[in-house]
């Protein structure tokens, strides 16, 4: 049957021979074509077994025999599989190499190695030999499958296959053992279960077993053992097992109910005899059995020594990688969800709990399939994992840190300014509790960016932050201050401006007196208002003396400035002309004169005009008669206020002798105006 079929390509027989099959789970697949290749699709067949991701919780079995002895009829019977059994009309020879199937209904893989009877064919010993090792290597039980006129004859086929089964062994789980990597009685044991096939009953099983049993030891002591293992017993390595079936034809019933006994024991983990131990269980994990055999078969094949420890390592290595980047890449795909947000700035809601999951997810996902591997390697690559999957979640956390700083420090101006609004708030307790908010928000928000198991920290932003705050805290300080001074400047002008105009319009010796008597009381005032509002501001000694000295400067100029808009040209020519007029046109009375020629023109002219000119000196200099105010300013602000382009003496001059000229000259001219008018007034009135 099989031989009708055409080779593919590559020199494997295609699955699912049997016609087109929805039902993936009767599908086989040779392993091993006749060219001793390993095929390339046993993983894919595997998964499409439904077996990938079983774990340990499969079974494989493998059969030994020489050709057309019932091998795969019996296999067919026992674990409901399809391989091909000899045409009887035809008695055409099945095609060599290995075979595998999935038991049905049972997570077991079944191999059907064929032609692995060389000797009696007088042929290909090799192979013989290559699929035992690569039996040995993955199989918990090995049935050997042999007429009852076999048994017995100890030179036979039978025996030459098993002492190769034996040799091998020792190659491979020996040295195992010995090296304490696996225990005999843990990964390396093996199950030979001897099947006698068309058992006609008159030697009973129980002597045909005695004589199988001693030709076996018989076997092993023949073998050439590494004298370190020269002590070592068949029993170290393996169990056996015997049952016989009796003639497929002649009692075809008996032969039928025999055989679903010998399943039930493959089946049923509770029944007596049950055959799939855990000890035999060869601890490659499904979804690394397909890597694993292929290397087998490779070392196999270019008759390298079979090192299982390096070739269980190699699985692990391939597996864990294979693991780690399928967790790798779809915890890839998580985070990139969240890596723009970060980065254009934007503080992510529970991001700490999404990189957490993620984080959990990953690992979870590889412990589940890789733990089950080489635990050095497992927990090598693992360490790797953690590594690589924290070199894309620590950006993210210092991306949220960084956008976490700013949008507190944002936060924390908005408040101080809302704060600061109206015209009732400490200073202090504003900036406290909007600094308290902000340290606050920022830590929870940066604990919750945490992930446990890293060296990540935070701290140091929050320093960085806390210098921030305090430098914004700083300026809002500064241009409160400047704001507040600004404010008592200006209540202060307004407060100096009517007294101020008033003392200036009362040209008398003791004007400035009274000048600075009101600039004195009124800074008093300004600056009691700075030192009760500053309280809240936290200043420094040093910031509230050059703020007083600010204002004192400030005040200062702002008195000069009034006096300079009450002594301006025209204001002082006008104050000249009304004093001049209030002396010359009106008499003492307040009457407005009337001249006549008798009047003594001349003289009153002269000294209104004489009486005048003296304010102009007067006005000229700040000057009270009394000293004690000459020091008005105290001594401190003037030292602090005398800056390059501030000299405080010369504040005080109002007039410069050249202006005192000019303003003398202008008056006299008015002044003339006056004169002549009078003079006019009489000679009209003479007319008359
Ligand atoms: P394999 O080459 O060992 O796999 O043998 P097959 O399963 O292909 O069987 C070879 C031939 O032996 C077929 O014609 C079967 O019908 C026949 N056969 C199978 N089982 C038995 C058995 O238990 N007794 C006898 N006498 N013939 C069997
Ligand atoms: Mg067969």
């Amino acid at each position: 049957f099989a031989a009708t079929q055409a080779p593919m390509a590559n020199g494997h027989l295609p699955n699912g021979t049997h016609g087109r099959r929805i039902d993936s789970s009767t599908e086989r697949i040779q392993i091993v074509n006749d060219e001793k290749q390993f095929t390339p699709d046993l993983g894919a067949q595997i998964g499409r077994w439904g077996l990938r991701d079983a774990g340990f919780g499969y079974n494989i079995v493998a059969v030994f025999g020489s050709q057309s002895t019932g091998k795969s009829t019996l296999l067919n019977r026992l674990f409901g599989t399809t391989f091909d059994v000899m045409d009887e009309t035809r008695r055409q020879q099945t095609t060599k190499g290995i075979w595998m199937c999935r038991g049905k209904e049972m997570n077991v893989m079944v191999m059907d190695v064929e032609g692995t009877d060389g000797r009696e064919r007088g042929e290909d010993q090799d192979f013989e030999r290559k699929s035992a090792l690569f039996s040995l290597a993955s199989s918990e039980i090995l049935i050997v499958n042999l007429w009852e006129h076999q048994v017995g004859l100890y030179q036979g086929a039978n025996m030459g296959l098993l002492k190769t089964v034996f040799e091998v062994n020792l190659g491979l789980f020996g040295r195992q053992a010995q090296n304490g990597i696996s225990t005999i009685s843990t990964h390396s044991r093996t199950l030979l279960l001897f099947v006698i096939r068309d058992h006609i009953g008159q030697t009973p099983l129980a002597n045909l077993q005695a004589t199988l049993t001693a030709d076996l030891n018989r076997i092993w002591e023949s073998l050439s053992k590494p004298t370190e293992l020269r002590d070592r017993q068949l029993s170290d390595y393996f169990d056996l097992a015997f049952t016989a079936l009796p003639h497929k034809i002649l009692s075809a019933d008996k032969f039928e109910s025999e055989v679903l006994n010998l399943r039930t024991r493959f089946v049923d983990k509770t029944s007596e005899g049950y055959l799939f131990k855990p000890a035999y269980h060869k601890r490659i994990p499904a979804d690394g059995v397909a890597f694993y055999m292929e290397g087998i078969w490779e070392q196999v094949q270019t008759n390298k020594d079979l090192d299982l420890p390096t070739q269980q390592e190699l699985l692990a290595q391939f597996r864990c990688d294979e693991i780690s980047a399928v967790a790798l890449s779809e915890f890839h795909e998580q985070a990139k969800s969240q890596k723009r947000p970060v980065e254009s700035g934007r503080v992510v809601e529970g991001l700490g709990a999404l990189m957490r999951n993620w984080r959990t997810d990953a690992l979870t996902r590889y412990d589940r399939d890789a733990s089950r591997y080489h635990q050095g390697v497992y927990g090598r690559k693992r360490t790797d994992l953690i590594t690589a999957l924290d070199a894309t979640l620590s950006p993210l956390f210092l991306g949220q840190l960084k956008n976490l700083h700013k949008s507190c420090l944002v936060t924390f101006k908005k408040t101080m300014l809302d704060g600061l609004r109206g015209e009732t708030y400490s200073f202090a307790d504003v900036v406290s509790k909007a600094r308290d908010e902000c340290e606050q928000t920022f830590s929870e928000g940066a604990k919750e960016a945490l992930v446990d198991d890293t060296e990540w920290s935070w701290e140091d932003e929050l320093e960085s932050l806390k210098e921030e705050v305090q430098a914004v805290a700083d300026q809002c300080r500064k241009d409160e201050t400047k704001k507040m001074i600004n404010l008592i400047e200006r209540n202060f002008k307004k407060h100096i401006s009517e007294p101020v105009e008033l003392h200036l319009n009362k040209a008398t010796v003791e004007m400035w007196d009274g000048v600075l008597r009101t600039f004195k009381v009124t800074l008093d005032k300004a600056e009691s208002t700075y030192s009760i509002k500053a309280k809240s501001f936290n200043c420094t000694d040093e910031e509230n003396t050059s703020s007083l000295a600010a204002l004192r400067k400030r005040a200062w100029l702002a008195l000069r400035a009034k006096i300079d808009e009450q002594t301006a040209d025209p204001v002082i020519l006008g104050k000249l002309r009304g004093h001049f007029e209030e002396r010359f046109r009106y008499d003492e009375q307040g009457v407005p004169r009337v001249w006549k020629p008798t009047d003594d023109i001349d003289g009153a002219f002269k000294k209104a005009k004489d009486e005048t000119l003296e304010l102009v000196p007067l006005y000229s200099k700040i000057s009270p008669v009394d000293s004690a105010l000459e020091y008005s300013l105290p001594s401190e602000a003037t030292d602090s206020i005398n800056t390059e382009d501030f000299d405080f003496p010369s504040t005080l001059v109002v007039f410069s002798e050249t202006k005192t000229m000019e303003l003398t000259n202008k008056f006299r001219r008015d002044a003339d105006a006056y004169y002549v008018e009078a003079k006019r007034s009489t000679v009209s009135s003479v007319a008359q």
